[in-house]
This record gives C-alpha cells, sequence and structure tokens, in this order.
C-alpha cells in the first residue's frame, strides 16, 4: 500500500493525525504529511480510517506497493 496527500485539497484541519498519529504529521505549512510512502502492513487499516475519514479526501491509497 502507498498513500499520498493531494495538498491542492488538504484544508489542514488536522483530523488525520489526530485519529491516526502513527500514520500521519502536520508539516510546516499547515497540510497533512504521511509518515511513510510505502505503509508497513500493520498501519494499514490506519491509514485507511484516515482516508475514509477526510473530510475533503485529500487522503489517496494505492494498493500496488
Ligand atoms: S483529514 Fe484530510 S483535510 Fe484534514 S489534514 Fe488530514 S488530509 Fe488534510
Amino acid at each position: 500500500m502507498r498513500v499520498i496527500v493531494d495538498n491542492d485539497t488538504c484544508s489542514g484541519c488536522g483530523l488525520c493525525a489526530s485519529l491516526c498519529p502513527d500514520a500521519f504529521d502536520m508539516g510546516s505549512e499547515g497540510k497533512a504529511l504521511p509518515r511513510h510512502k510505502a505503509v508497513p502492513s500493520w498501519l494499514e487499516q490506519e491509514y485507511q480510517i484516515a482516508a475514509d475519514n477526510c473530510p475533503e479526501e485529500a487522503i489517496k491509497i494505492f494498493c500496488q506497493v
């Protein structure tokens, strides 16, 4: 699994980092930063929860590694 945040869409609300602090940080520009580009299997559910709850649908998940 791979993950990116669309910086043009991310509002910087911080919900993903609050829900899944092992998966996201908030960057200095106020946008979410995934902590992994290639997601370890034990964190896949965390990233999926964040993507499912992002109000802007800015978190994109790709199943290919
Ligand atoms: S939940 Fe979505 S909009 Fe909010 S900071 Fe995270 S990626 Fe950005």
